[in-house]
């Protein structure tokens, strides 16, 4: 196969950390020529997201949002596979 290094990978384990808060976030991605761009504060509320793109629609008529959602997680290393 002709490969010269090895890379060695260790198992382990991703799990959600209940201490941190998932977070969600909307941004603007409406626009023809270029994405409007605009971003919501981040909120833990998805409620307030959405008020959020109501007060963005109404004041711009933008229309299209994406919304991102962070959430944190803890990670541990195993062992060497
Ligand atoms: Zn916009």
């Amino acid at each position: 196969m002709g490969t010269t290094t090895t890379m060695r990978f260790r198992n382990y384990e991703i799990k959600p950390d209940p201490s941190g808060l998932p977070m969600l976030a909307a941004i603007c991605v409406s626009g023809d020529e270029s994405e409007c761009g605009a971003v919501s504060d981040e909120q833990v509320d998805s409620e307030k997201v959405g008020c959020w793109i109501a007060q963005h629609l109404q004041d711009t008529g933008h229309n299209r949002y994406q919304r991102r959602y962070a959430d944190y997680v803890t990670a541990e290393l195993g062992e060497w596979l």
